[in-house]
């Protein structure tokens, strides 16, 4: 073998060779376990940055590992094809198509995955941009239809005006588009909606089902969800046939409403103020809030403006007036646009009052404290008894948010309630780069499905890209124009397409059946593969992706179409790559490529170092000294197998019954380091320590192969060295795979049985015990590990140095604690 560590060549070699034999092919059927072990696909943007490099290598190990532990493991990979950046490229290049730019892209890091040595099973490849795949994203959107949980409506929508399209309310954060930070408008539009309220309840109660997610993640999708119980309860307007119905979800507060508030778009408000001399003063406070972003409105920070619109409504508890006001912060989409003012014991409630003067009334009177409405600095929202409450006076508030809903139930006044943060999922896209809504439109027959059996609709590749806003596809007369399915009169095609995380919702089902041209997937390989074991991905996904695939899996399994009602079982979000402190980034300027590294060091260098830096769920500070020592130690692996080659026998293990010395030191470090590195991937994903203890098996292999050959046991060197590559071949593929073959080992490495530890070989011969003077640490000696309590008593008295510190003194008592210490009590 070369004396030097020569990477580019080792590492060319071997994945050719791994591609040309397929080794990480997987059977859909096997006598071994199954185990699914995914990572997030990526969007093609056309090159790998460093955060993908972790996320891949840590699912990498896992699948090698497990492999080799024995398991049949789904390892698959496959591009997120659809999306904006291909069409912005377009918009701005003009000459490139997005499925060319797209194509390009996936060409380019496929190449670079395997640079990497992944071991993706590439027969599964799939593109969410590829008619045999958005063909069943189209027939998908069909199922839904069919159980009616796809519909279009009018409503006012979120609008990003440079994405030119709408978003869902998930891809807004703080009032501003996910992808390009623009402030979202809101727009009045005709959309595609799936009704994922419809399974709020399953997604927050499955939640937990999911004990291997991290618990974060569970917290952020229940509060996406936000599940309160409450009323609805009624007030009729004063003078007028109307009801202002509010949900609260503090029903026994109600006799404490001093005022009730509109939202300014309420469609009551104009009936409310016509003809008041308040009315034009509303208006204009009406158009000004309405120009105002939803963040601006609800922000804290915000100031709360209300105005009284001179009109009354009825509390009808007990029969009061109470003043309509509008306000700022009260949102139209939450609740029913309409909320009831309880200041006494509503924070913000309590402010706005104290602001406009308005009465505060106590209905829930804490024990042994008296609240006083005049001098109170904050509203009370703890425990208590109702006051003032009429016939409720006396129960103690979760009674009387029971009694309150009873009543007015009982009156008709009212009905509890639950309600959801979570709103239904707008999926249309007024896009072209993604998949269409196979829907046609006809004047005679109305909304008309496209016949399973026409899907695909293809998007059409010739059309033009101009930065008008518009929608090419709207603009493409032979797409738009078609035959009614029902009526065969003139119709016109949906030209919106859908939203990109339809296509993410299902792909994990799809590598199962990655070709299969008659069904959207085989019945038995689902059945068989899923749900995924273990799922790998950034927390950038924990409300979007992950929420919708469990939508989605739920309706699938509904309609019988999987057998699991979760997606994945287990899921681990890894951290981010920083360098500097910061997340990498162009406009930081801090990013390396991950090109740069696997071409100064080798792919084996990268990998190591993005597993050893840090455990992977923590953020990992990217560092140049770091990838020179994880190269350093594969040069030292290098040295240290390269030169025995030839010299190593093949043969059956030590025994290690017969070990002694340095031969059993070598064999105990051997399988303690196998002991080390299963737990340590296997059971909690410490990559980084199990990195360590390979490490440390080399520190000491070195010192054991100085020992004359003479003195030392071939088996011994030969289990050190075979066991060494098999532990180090999860991370470093290639070099690993080139040192077993240049021992003169067949096969793969990466094919071979992981090792299992002898207990035997691990079992310490001597401990380290304490010795007490009346239970203060005095000494430390080594004992033999089989040691009795009664020998260790006898031979910590027998130490001089014990001797010596006893003379003079009287021996009480001896209390030996076996493997952990013996206490002398002297007087
Ligand atoms: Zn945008
Ligand atoms: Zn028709």
């Amino acid at each position: 073998m070369k004396e030097r560590y020569e990477f580019a060549g080792i590492e060319e070699k071997w994945q050719k060779k791994w591609a040309v034999e397929d080794i990480y092919r997987v059977p859909d059927s096997s006598s071994r376990p199954k185990y699914y072990c995914l990572e997030m696909f990526p969007y093609p943007s056309g090159k790998l940055h460093m955060g993908h490099v972790r996320n891949y290598s840590i699912g990498d190990v896992l699948a090698r590992f497990l492999t080799m532990r024995g398991y049949s493991v789904l390892h698959p990979m496959g591009w997120d094809a659809f999306g904006l950046p291909a069409e912005n490229a377009a918009i701005k290049h003009g000459n490139i198509h997005p499925a060319v730019w797209t194509y390009d892209n996936i060409n380019a890091m496929r190449a670079q995955l395997k640079q990497l040595g992944i071991s993706y099973d590439w027969n599964r490849e799939i593109a969410t941009c590829h008619p045999g795949y958005y063909r069943w994203t189209q027939w998908l959107f069909l199922q839904l239809y069919k159980h009616g949980l796809a519909y279009k409506k009018e409503a006012a929508v979120n609008w990003c005006p440079s994405c030119a399209t709408v978003l869902a309310n998930e891809q807004v954060k703080e009032g501003s588009c996910e992808r390009c930070s623009s402030t979202v408008e809101k727009r009045e539009l005709n959309q595609w909606f799936f009704r994922i309220t419809k399974y709020a309840d399953r997604l927050l109660d499955d939640l937990k089902l999911l004990e291997g997610w991290p618990e974060k993640v569970k917290i952020m999708q229940e509060n996406w969800i936000g599940r309160s119980e409450g009323a609805e309860i009624n007030f009729p307007v004063e003078g007028e046939d109307d009801v202002m119905t509010v949900f609260t979800t503090r029903p026994d507060t109600i006799f404490g409403v001093t005022y009730m508030i509109l939202a300014p778009e309420h469609p009551l408000v104009e009936k409310l103020i016509q003809g008041r001399p308040e009315a034009a003063e509303i208006r204009d406070f009406v158009k000004k809030v309405r120009s105002l972003s939803e963040l601006d409105r609800t922000s804290t920070e915000t100031e709360k403006i209300g105005l009284f619109t001179g009109a009354y409504c009825v509390n009808p508890l007990n029969g009061e007036r109470v003043p309509i006001l509008v306000a700022n912060y009260v949102l139209l989409e939450y609740g029913t646009g309409c909320v009831m003012g309880v200041p006494a014991h509503d924070q913000r409630d309590f402010e706005f009052a104290r602001k406009y003067n308005l009465p505060i009334r106590i209905v829930i009177q804490p024990e042994g404290e008296a609240l006083d409405p005049d001098t109170m600095k904050e509203a009370y929202s703890g425990e208590g008894l109702m006051v003032n409450s009429g016939k409720f006076n006396g129960l103690p508030k979760k009674e009387g948010i029971r009694s309150v809903i009873d009543y007015c139930e009982e009156k008709g006044i009212g009905k509890g309630v639950v309600n959801f943060r979570l709103r239904d999922w707008l999926i249309s896209r007024q896009r072209y780069w993604g998949a269409p809504i196979p829907m046609i439109y006809c004047d005679k027959c109305g909304i008309v499905p496209v016949p399973e059996s026409d899907l695909p609709v293809e998007l059409p590749l010739d059309v033009e890209f101009k930065n008008t806003g518009r929608n090419p596809l709207a603009d493409h007369p032979s797409f738009v124009k078609t035959a009614c399915p029902q009526c065969g009169g003139p119709g016109h095609r949906e030209t919106d397409t859908m939203d990109t995380f339809m296509c993410s919702s299902f792909y994990y089902y799809r590598y199962t059946s990655p070709r299969d041209g008659d069904h959207v997937w085989d019945d038995e390989k689902v059945r068989h593969w899923l749900p995924v074991d273990q799922y790998i991905g950034g927390v950038e996904h924990a409300i979007l992706h992950l929420l919708y695939s469990r939508f989605f899996t739920k309706f699938l399994n509904d309609i019988g179409l999987v057998p699991n009602v979760e997606p994945f079982t287990r899921l681990l979000t890894q951290g981010m790559v920083l360098k500097d402190g910061s997340k990498m980034s162009k406009s930081k300027g801090n990013v390396v490529s991950p090109e740069d590294i696997v071409a100064t060091y080798g792919a084996d260098t990268a990998r190591m170092f993005i597993l050893f830096a840090a455990p992977p769920e923590r953020d990992l500070e990217w560092s140049d000294q770091g990838v020179e020592g994880c190269y350093r130690f594969l040069n030292r692996v290098w040295r240290l197998v390269a030169p025995l080659a030839g010299k190593l026998e093949a043969g059956s293990p030590p025994d290690t019954g017969k070990l002694v010395g340095v031969d059993r030191e070598m064999h105990r470090l051997t399988h303690g380091t196998i002991k080390k590195v299963t737990e340590d991937i296997g059971g909690r994903f410490n990559f980084n320590t199990a990195v360590s203890a390979i490490m440390e098996m080399v520190n000491g292999l070195y010192q054991y192969r100085e020992v004359p050959e003479t003195d030392r046991d071939p088996a011994v060197l030969n289990e050190a060295v075979e066991t060494l590559l098999i532990l180090l071949a999860p991370f470093a593929p290639h070099v690993t795979e080139e040192l077993w073959q240049g021992i003169g080992r067949s096969g793969s490495v990466h094919q071979q049985p992981w090792p299992e530890y002898s207990r035997e070989a691990v079992a310490e011969d001597e401990v380290t015990i304490v010795v007490q003077l009346n239970g203060k640490i005095k000494d430390r000696i080594l004992v033999p590990a089989d040691i009795t309590p009664e020998g260790m008593k006898e031979l910590v008295l027998s130490q001089p140095s014990v001797r010596e510190m006893l003379e003079g003194k009287n021996v009480v008592k001896v209390i030996p604690v076996p493997g952990k210490l013996v206490n002398i009590v002297v007087k």
